[in-house]
Formats: C-alpha cells, structure tokens, sequence
C-alpha cells in the first residue's frame, strides 16, 4: 500500500492478495480478469478461496465460446453453487475476449460512453482523527473533491474524526462516513445524531454507509436518521437489491462487481438502479489496473446522473500488474479506448498458481 496500511472499521491491512486469470482462446486472443477480495474477513470471499473456486470451474469451461457470456455464466453456476467472487474474473476475462474479437472497448459494449470522465473519490483510511484531517487539503490538491472517510470502531472516536475531517473541508465537497458494518445498532445512532446538523453548517454533502453488519440493523438506524443513506456490504443480489428497494432502506447503493459474480451480473443490477432510479458508487472490492479498468468501463456507460462515485484501486497499490489502466486526473478516471479492458498484464509481477488445457 502506498500509505502504508489500508484500514477501515476495525480492520487494518498492509497488502491484499489479488488473482489473475487468462483465458487463451484457439483463435489467439487471451482475455483477462482479475478478483481481489479486501482480504479474508471482509465479504464472505478470501484470496485462496478465488482460486480453489477457479481450478474447480475452469476444467467445465474447455471448449466453450468465451463471448457468449449468459452461456458461460450458466455453465458456471451449474458446476458451482454461490461464491460470485469466484466468477467476477473469470466473467470479467470471457467480456475482455468479447471486446478483442469485436475490436470495441468495453464501456461500448456495456451500453456506450455515457461519461467521457468518470468521478473518483479518495478513501481516507481509518486513523486518528488529526491525522486524518491532514489529508484533506493533500487530497484536494490531487483533485478530489468527494471523500470516503472510514471509521465504524470506536463511536466517540468516529464522531471525532469526521467532525475533525469536515473542518478540512469545503462546501460543496463530499464527505461520506462509511462505517464498513462496524457499529452496532446503538452506535449508529449516537454517531448519526452527533453528526446530523453538519451537512447544513458547513454545505459539506454528508453521505453514511452501512452503519452496521445487518440489512435489519442498518434499516433500523436509516429510520431514524434524515442523512442521505447508502448500502454496500448487504447489497450482494438482485434479490437483496429489490428488497432494499422496497423497504425504501437506502438513498444510493455500492455496486461492487466481485460481490455480484462478474460484469454480467453487476451490469444487470446497474440497469435495474438506473431503472429504479437508484444512484450508485460503480466499484469493486480492491483489485489493481484489471479490476480498475473493468470498474472504468462500467461507469463510464453508466448515466451520470447514477454514477455517483467511483474507484481507482491501482493509485493505491505499490506493484503494478497491468499496462494500459485508466488514466487518473483531476479526480477523475478514463479508461483506455483500446478493445476489451484495454490492459495488458505484467506476468512478470505475476506468480503462475495454476494452469488449464
Ligand atoms: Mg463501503
């Protein structure tokens, strides 16, 4: 990690270990995927697990077009029940091989360039509430203007730190507390009324994210609370999504395409938010340039209106596996025009774990 550690809620991690799958096909083109779970005790989805899951699919997978994409989801879930992260790189490798053959970058291909720039925002990982602080005005002068503040330990901590953070900031900036499931119920009270009145005395926009473990619980706390209210780690289906919906339990959702087995699926729960009206940060878990791009071109064909923020995991990473990632500016991604993912991996930084013929 470029800072150091990553951390959030009461987790802290020094580096995250990502797998990459390339399908070679028999007419030459190699297609590439990538699933980096955020660690093991984030999602029900661990690093190992990626590719156990991989060396079990991928015998089944032989001799099937990789561009009929409903095709080969279907051969996936018939040969293995749940454990979408496992799929998310292998999906996200058979659309890069869709893209190559049709010479189209995937953002065409995913429902057309509806952002020329996709809107970033920073994490400002979990420390002590000076510390920070101080990466605001850093921060700003990369560009950010919307900020994802981690906090969901201590709760007299947290409000300390996101009043500390909204004094570095200014109005009109984002200031999202993304508790990452932390608090209990209670907490998730006492943070949000601590912090209620802040978006109104300072034009700071004020977003909190799933306050707690449970869709009941963070649906409890959304009833008392008039901050806009956003879900990320419940949000792991159609079925969930719908449900959510229903129960009008969050204002925005994080889509997280590993979280929903692949581009397939997670570009359907983008069109149904777009449907519903739902607004969404287009992400993914962690990953490096593979992951980043395929976050890239989603957004991109994503309305802007319903895109509301977005990630660029490869800035925070200090090895870099892939050539041709999104270019970062002013805040702001592009993902390349090139065709598929528009990334080139480095096999160099890569350690071969498994192969398939
Ligand atoms: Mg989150």
């Amino acid at each position: 990690m470029r800072e150091g550690s990553y951390s959030w809620s009461t987790q802290s991690h020094t580096a995250f270990d990502t797998t990459i799958v390339l399908i070679d096909t028999d007419e030459g083109i190699t297609g590439v995927g990538e699933c980096c779970p955020l660690g093991p005790t984030y999602l029900p989805a661990y690093a190992h697990g990626v590719r156990a899951g991989i060396s079990q699919l991928a015998p089944h997978l032989m001799g099937h077009d990789p561009t009929h994409l409903d095709h080969i989801n279907g051969v996936m879930d018939t040969q293995l029940k749940g454990h979408p992260y496992v799929k998310s790189a292998i999906d996200m490798a058979c659309w890069d091989l869709l893209g190559k053959a049709a010479s189209l970058p995937l953002y065409i291909l995913l429902g057309g360039k509806l952002q020329k720039e996709v809107t970033l925002y920073k994490v400002v990982t979990r420390a002590d509430p000076a510390a920070m602080a101080e990466r605001i005005p850093e921060y700003r002068d990369q560009g950010f203007r919307q900020f994802q503040v981690k906090v969901g330990e201590d709760p007299a901590t947290d409000i300390i730190r996101i009043h500390r953070v909204a004094q570095e900031m200014e109005a009109g900036e984002v200031l999202n507390a993304d508790a990452n499931t932390g608090w209990k119920q209670h907490e998730a009270l006492q943070v949000a009324d601590a912090i209620t009145d802040l978006g109104k005395q300072t034009g700071i926009r004020l977003t909190f994210e799933q306050p707690c473990l449970s869709y009941h619980e963070c649906l409890a706390v959304r009833q008392h609370t008039d901050l806009p209210f956003v879900l990320d780690e419940c949000i792991d289906s159609i079925g969930a999504l719908l449900q959510a919906h229903h129960d009008h339990a969050m204002d925005m959702i994080n889509l997280k395409i590993s979280r929903f087995g692949g581009l397939t699926r997670a570009r359907q729960a983008r069109d149904l938010c777009v449907s519903l009206g739902l607004p969404m940060n287009v992400e993914d878990s962690w990953g490096g340039e593979i992951t980043t791009a395929a976050i890239a071109h989603l957004a991109h064909s994503t309305p802007p209106a319903f895109q509301f923020q977005s990630s660029a995991f490869h800035e925070y990473a200090t090895t870099q596996i892939a050539t041709g990632a999104p270019s970062v500016h002013n805040g702001t991604m592009t993902a390349s025009d090139a065709p598929g993912l528009g990334v080139e991996p480095i096999l160099d930084a890569l350690e071969l774990t498994a192969e398939f013929a």
